[in-house]
C-alpha cells in the first residue's frame, strides 16, 4: 500500500472544509467487519454463483432455494458488527448534517453504527435507528423483505426456515410471499432512493468513495457528478481503481486505519447549516 506523502493531511483538510460531503461505500469496508463478499470463485454455495441466485426469475423458480441462500448470508452477516470505520462515519453523521451517505452494502451495517452512535443522544431524540433520511441504501437491506405480492417493506431479523415452501415468510397483509429486500439482478435501483444518491452527489463538495471499486452504477456515475460540478473525489481503497486516475486525493489504504484518521473530529463552525459552498 503506497499513498503519496501528504495525502492523508489534504483529505482531512479537504474534508474539514467542505460544506457538504456525500460518503460512498462498499464491499470493502464491510469485509474489514469480516462480511463474505460472496464474489468470485468463494463466493459460490452449492456451485451456485449469485448470478444465478439473486434474480427475480430465481425466485418464481425456486424460491425456498433463494430464501435458503440469503438465511445462510443472513446468519453469516449476523455474527458481524460495526467497525470503526462504520463508526467514525455515524458519528460524524450525527455531527453534521450536511454529510450523506450512501452504500452499495446491503449488511445493514451503517444503520446498526447509527443505532450504537446514537444511543447517548437517545433521552433526546426519539427517532429510531435511522440516521435523518442520510443513509440511502442503494441495494436495499439484507434484513428488510418486501412482499413479492403487495410490495409492503418490513424489518425482517427471525431466522428464515427454508426447509419447505409452506416455512417460508408470509406477508402478515395479504399472506404473500416475503422476498428480501434487495435490488437484484436484472432489478432497476429505487428511483426516490437514486435521486436522492445524485442529489447529494451534485450539491457535494467532496465525494469520499471508500472500499468500492466504483465500478457498478450507480456507485461510479455518484462520484463522477461530484467532480463534475465543481467538486472533488477522495477514494480510500487497498487497491487502485478506475476511480484512482480521476480522484482528487487517492489512498492506498483500509477503510479502519484511514477514514477514522480523515473524518473531521470537530462540529462544523462557521457556515450555516445546508449551506453547499460550491454554488
Ligand atoms: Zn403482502
Amino acid at each position: 500500500m503506497t499513498s503519496r506523502p501528504g495525502e492523508r493531511e489534504r483529505a482531512r483538510d479537504l474534508l474539514a472544509s467542505a460544506g457538504r460531503v456525500l460518503i460512498l461505500t462498499g464491499a470493502g469496508i464491510s469485509a474489514e467487519s469480516g462480511v463474505p463478499t460472496f464474489r468470485g470463485a468463494s463466493g459460490l454455495w452449492r456451485n451456485f454463483r449469485p448470478e444465478e441466485l439473486a434474480t427475480p426469475e430465481a425466485f418464481v423458480r425456486d424460491a425456498r432455494l433463494v430464501w435458503e441462500w440469503y438465511g445462510m448470508r443472513r446468519e453469516a452477516i449476523s455474527r458481524c458488527e460495526p467497525n470503526v470505520a462504520h463508526l467514525a462515519i455515524a458519528e460524524w453523521q450525527l455531527r453534521d448534517t450536511n454529510v450523506g451517505l450512501a452504500t452499495q452494502n446491503v449488511d445493514g451495517l451503517h444503520a446498526d453504527a447509527a443505532r450504537t452512535a446514537r444511543r447517548p443522544h437517545a433521552a433526546s431524540d426519539a427517532d429510531g435507528s435511522e440516521p435523518h433520511g442520510r443513509l440511502l441504501e442503494l441495494h436495499g437491506a439484507i434484513f428488510r423483505s418486501m412482499c413479492a405480492s403487495c410490495g409492503i417493506r418490513s424489518d425482517h431479523r427471525e431466522p428464515i426456515d427454508a426447509s419447505s415452501l409452506a416455512t417460508l415468510p408470509r406477508c402478515s397483509s395479504c399472506a404473500g410471499l416475503l422476498r428480501p429486500d434487495v435490488v437484484w439482478f436484472g432489478e432497476s435501483l429505487d428511483p426516490i432512493i437514486l435521486e436522492r444518491a445524485f442529489r447529494w452527489a451534485e450539491e457535494a463538495d467532496v465525494c469520499l468513495v471508500v472500499g468500492t471499486s466504483a465500478v457498478v452504477q450507480p456507485a461510479a456515475s455518484l462520484a463522477t457528478v461530484t467532480r463534475d460540478t465543481g467538486g472533488a473525489i477522495i477514494e480510500v481503497n487497498p487497491e487502485r481503481t478506475p476511480l484512482t486516475s480521476v480522484a482528487t486525493v487517492s489512498i492506498r489504504d483500509t477503510a479502519t486505519s484511514m477514514v477514522p484518521a480523515i473524518v473531521p473530529t470537530l462540529p462544523p463552525s462557521g457556515r450555516p447549516p445546508g449551506s453547499a459552498s460550491k454554488i
